[in-house]
């Protein structure tokens, strides 16, 4: 690792990586360090069952662009995996819906659609209107469908929705395509992030830019940059695992406050047999009058795995439960669907924590209600010497292709600070 050099980026995740590859387009100096000991960060594929890839992290690939606010950034890793060879195929399953072990009929099933239109609806006119309150405040929470609406919303939003901003969910929102890759989403960014290098193992302790350029203190020794590009978490940054020297600005360090981490987890269980039907595969909500509920996705690309979602409060209390409760309640929960006799061949299990994951405390960030409005201050730099990328700075946040386009253009702002 070089100990001299023009900027040195903080993190290697999607953000991380491409603001290298678009420092290395540009022609300038870099160093990359990652506190980990792998590139990829919140995308990450592990092995569930031989030659079966499932994605702890990301693993949804979004295409823009969303019409609503005319943002072009395509998903550069759709293109990616389609010219590495890899199989990918789009998000087109069907929905299910399963109260107390038994599908919703037509008339719930309606019943259940305008439910979730109207709290749509609720959402847009509160915003729009100029309020930026708690979800749960515009509502029904008597309605018999408030109880799974607000289980995908603890997976989406990823918090309960009386922590989560009507108007951060609200602007998030895009019309988009969603496509699956069977090689895993973590797996084709660390194949595409191969190319750059990487200093691994190498925790920044501390941040100077108390001078003319920057000095960090990492684990395995101290650099110097002319500029620093920093692609940590939001949880990392409000935690001050990192210690800034002098520290971060307040109108920053709010705007971290007032946007911090989410809870999603995920629960992968594999099959040994073949126990789907082609039509069983696709996307269910499961919930009962005695149970928490999940979101589940079932047997996308034939692969056998089930993935259970769980977000917010109940999530941070399932990890601490740790992972053979979670393994539990998950089989439980595909047992609802497709009865006790799957449980036989019930394989090996995946487990998420990332609130307690070291190098991110959380899943992705999102505002508190009244907060919305301290998004735009996530991206800005400061002193024309610290610049900030990451998901939550990107104008998709929340997601992989958001982290990288946040990359390209933090990597931008220090090319022009260099000059
Ligand atoms: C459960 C879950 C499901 C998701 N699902 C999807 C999805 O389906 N589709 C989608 O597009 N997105 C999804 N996302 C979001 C997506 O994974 C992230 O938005 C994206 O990967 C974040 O990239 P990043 O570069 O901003 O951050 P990260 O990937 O977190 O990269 C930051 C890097 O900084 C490193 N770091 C931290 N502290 C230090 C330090 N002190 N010194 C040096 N390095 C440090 C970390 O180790 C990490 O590698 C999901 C996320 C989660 C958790």
């Amino acid at each position: 690792m070089s100990t001299q050099t023009d900027v040195i980026i903080v993190g290697a995740g999607s953000a991380g990586l491409s603001a290298a590859k678009e420092l290395t387009r540009l022609g300038i100096a870099f160093v990359v360090v990652e506190a980990s000991h792998r590139i990829g960060g919140r995308a990450y594929s592990e092995e569930i069952a031989p030659d079966v890839w499932f994605d702890l992290g990301c693993a949804y690939m979004d295409v823009g662009p969303d019409p609503e606010t005319h943002i072009d950034e395509s998903n550069p890793f759709v293109d990616f995996a389609v010219e590495q060879g890899a199989v990918v195929k789009e998000y087109l399953y069907d929905s299910h819906y399963i109260r107390n072990g038994r599908s919703l009929n037509e008339s719930e099933m309606n019943a259940r659609e305008r439910f979730y239109i109207e709290c749509q609806e609720a959402v847009r006119r509160s915003v729009e209107g100029g309020d930026d309150c708690a979800i749960s405040d515009l509502i029904d929470l008597e309605s018999p469908y408030a109880t799974p609406y607000m289980d995908m919303m603890a997976v989406t939003a990823p918090k309960d929705i009386d922590e989560a901003s009507a108007a951060d969910f609200f602007h998030r929102v895009e019309e988009h395509r969603t496509f699956n890759t069977l090689r895993g989403y973590g797996n084709l960014v660390a194949q595409w992030g191969s190319d750059v290098d990487v200093s691994l193992n190498s925790k920044v302790e501390r941040i100077d830019w108390s001078g003319k350029g920057v000095v960090v203190k990492t684990s395995k020794g101290t650099i110097k940059g002319r500029c620093l590009i920093c692609t940590v978490s939001n949880g990392i940054l409000a935690a001050q695992h990192i210690h800034f020297k002098p520290r971060l600005p307040d109108w920053k360090m709010s705007a971290v406050q007032a946007v911090p981490m989410g809870a999603e987890n995920k629960i992968g269980v594999h099959f040994t047999r073949e126990v789907f039907a082609p039509e069983d595969s696709g996307y269910y909500q499961v919930w009962s009058d005695s149970a928490q509920g999940a979101y589940v996705d079932v047997n996308l690309m034939s692969t056998n795995v089930v993935t259970v979602f769980i977000g917010g409060r109940f999530s941070i209390w399932m990890e601490q439960q740790g992972q053979q409760a979670a393994r539990d309640f998950a089989v439980d929960r595909i047992a609802d669907i497709f009865g006790n006799d799957i449980r036989q061949s019930v394989g090996r299990s995946i487990v998420t924590a990332w609130v307690t994951d070291p190098w991110t405390l959380g899943s992705y960030a999102s505002a508190l209600p009244g907060q919305y409005h301290q998004r735009e201050f996530l991206s800005l730099g400061v002193d024309n010497k610290l610049f900030f990328a990451g998901e939550s700075t990107a104008r998709f946040c929340g997601f992989c292709h958001g982290a990288y386009w946040s990359g390209v253009r933090a990597a931008q702002e220090a090319s022009a600070a260099l000059k």
